[in-house]
């Protein structure tokens, strides 16, 4: 962990340094049902509030986010390690799509009238009560945005817990809305995963949870017993196919971008890339020619690529899956040079066969995994090998490798281009890489009961 935690207190530290960035109070798990109860007694006032004026109030945090971007941007790369332009580019990413997401969710939740011979219904999408916000630290800023704003917009009250990781940037994301809200419609606890289960446990209604598969699965399981909402966006195994008559250039691009950017540790980076013979030599020649172009180092610096990893522990599993993957037959292209503190060197490995444990598991971490199949529905059977589900990309000429895309299991597959779809379109994972989904007019409405009033006509 790149945090120490006291029974009081949860210290940030810097990942390539080890200094402390600063501390927030650690909230007793005991005391957790307090907290939601507070949210709770604050909640039918919030879902009184009509929509549109709820959604007012949340504009005004436009600015603020605006006017704290810079501070929150370095202090974000103090504390998780990314170089500050991704940062900034974080930040900037979710200030950017804000209003426009106020605007789409005031439709997605307006009342919608339906009628037949007989009937009139009105459709309501009401607020379902307290929602717990449970986010994790590779996007410390952008993960609570995506599942709190929806949710407080529906006339939920919220309780969020930022990820041990990056308390800090939790805290300042929660101050910008505090300042804005009601008391007490929006909390936040700070803890590790003790205070995430007491929260899940506690009389919430809605569990939005952004983390890994496992955490996930117990969540589920938990919710389970009182019938709790859940929308969980989960961990991923992310395929790239390259075909034949990809572009090379743009390919490797995307490869090197995708597999390493934020140290690897992004849920849709690319984990396994499966290459057609014909254009395997000077794909891996292009991907490592670029991979040893990258800088690593303490993400404040100018002209670093690639920071550190968040913690010893995740640089730990990395490793292991590197030398067992070298045990199983990899061959090192180029990195895993020795590399002090929390750094990994991008690594590309090449040889790759499917048994492998590192074409199965999730690293999140630097590692461009490169294995050579004969055709494309070879190279679509594998990419489908596996229980997670969330992006692919496909590289080649468009018809072809459309075609391909429709073969594939995960939510969101780019052709040519990242997984991310147009704006207002959903992010969503499919199979084990998530339950439920955000964002666009249908994600928006998980944060919402639907009631019907109907009356004859
Ligand atoms: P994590 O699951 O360990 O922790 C995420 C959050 O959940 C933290 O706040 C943690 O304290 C809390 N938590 C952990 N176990 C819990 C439990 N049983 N009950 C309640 N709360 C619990 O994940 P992480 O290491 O912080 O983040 C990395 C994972 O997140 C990766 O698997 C990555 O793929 C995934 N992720 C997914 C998306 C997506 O949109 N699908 C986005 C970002 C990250």
């Amino acid at each position: 962990m790149t945090t120490a935690m006291t029974t009081n207190e949860l210290t940030s530290l810097n990942p390539a340094t080890g200094d402390p960035v600063g501390s927030v109070p650690v909230t007793p798990a005991a005391e957790v049902d307090e907290v939601v109860a507070r949210a709770r007694a604050a909640q039918t006032a919030w879902a009184r509030t009509p929509l549109a004026d709820r959604i007012s109030i949340l504009r005004k945090a436009t600015d603020l986010m605006k006017a704290r971007q810079e501070t929150i941007a370095e202090q974000l790369t103090a504390e998780m390690g990314k170089p500050l332009k991704d940062s900034n580019g974080e930040i900037g990413y979710g200030i950017s799509g804000y209003d426009a997401e106020l605007d789409e969710i005031a439709e997605a939740l307006a009342p919608e009238t339906h009628e037949d011979e007989r009937t009139n219904t009105t459709l309501f999408h009401d607020p379902l009560g307290v929602c717990a916000a449970i986010t994790p630290w590779n996007f410390p800023f952008l993960m609570p945005l995506q599942v709190v704003i929806p949710a407080l917009a529906a006339g939920n009250t919220v309780v969020m817990k930022p990820s041990d990781e990056t308390p800090l940037t939790g805290q300042a994301f929660a101050e910008i809305f505090m300042e804005i809200l009601p008391k007490d419609v929006l909390l936040v606890i700070h803890g590790g995963d003790d205070q995430g289960k007491a929260l899940v446990k506690s009389d919430v209604n809605l569990i939005a949870f952004v983390g890994s598969r496992e955490a996930g699965q117990h969540i589920l399981s938990t919710a389970g017993a009182d019938l709790k909402r859940v929308v969980l966006e989960l961990g991923g195994k992310d395929p790239m196919i390259v075909l034949s008559d990809a572009d090379v250039n743009a390919a490797a691009d995307f490869a090197v971008n995708n597999s390493f950017r934020n140290c690897g540790q992004v849920c849709v980076s690319t984990e396994r890339i499966y290459v057609e013979e014909g254009i395997a030599d000077d794909f891996e020649n292009a991907v490592i020619e670029r991979t040893k172009a990258l800088n690593v180092g303490n993400g404040s610096e100018d002209g670093i690529n690639i920071g550190p990893m968040i913690s010893s522990r995740q640089k730990e599993h990395v490793l292991d899956q590197l030398d067992k993957a070298k045990q199983q037959g990899a061959t090192v292209a180029c990195g895993d040079t020795p590399a002090d503190g929390n750094f990994v060197m991008p690594t590309v490995l090449t040889g790759m066969s499917h048994d492998m444990d590192i074409m199965r598991d999730e690293t999140f971490g630097p590692i461009a995994c490169i294995m050579r199949v004969t055709n494309e529905n070879e190279a679509v059977e594998l990419a489908n090998d596996t229980p997670y589900g969330l992006g692919a990309a496909v590289y080649g000429e468009a018809g072809r490798a459309s075609g391909v895309a429709r073969q594939l299991t995960a939510g969101m597959i780019g052709v040519n281009q990242g997984c991310g779809g147009a704006s207002g379109t959903p992010w969503v994972g499919a199979q084990q890489s998530g339950y439920g989904y955000h964002s666009g007019h249908n994600g928006h409405r998980q944060f919402t009961q639907v009631r019907l009033v109907s009356q004859p006509k």
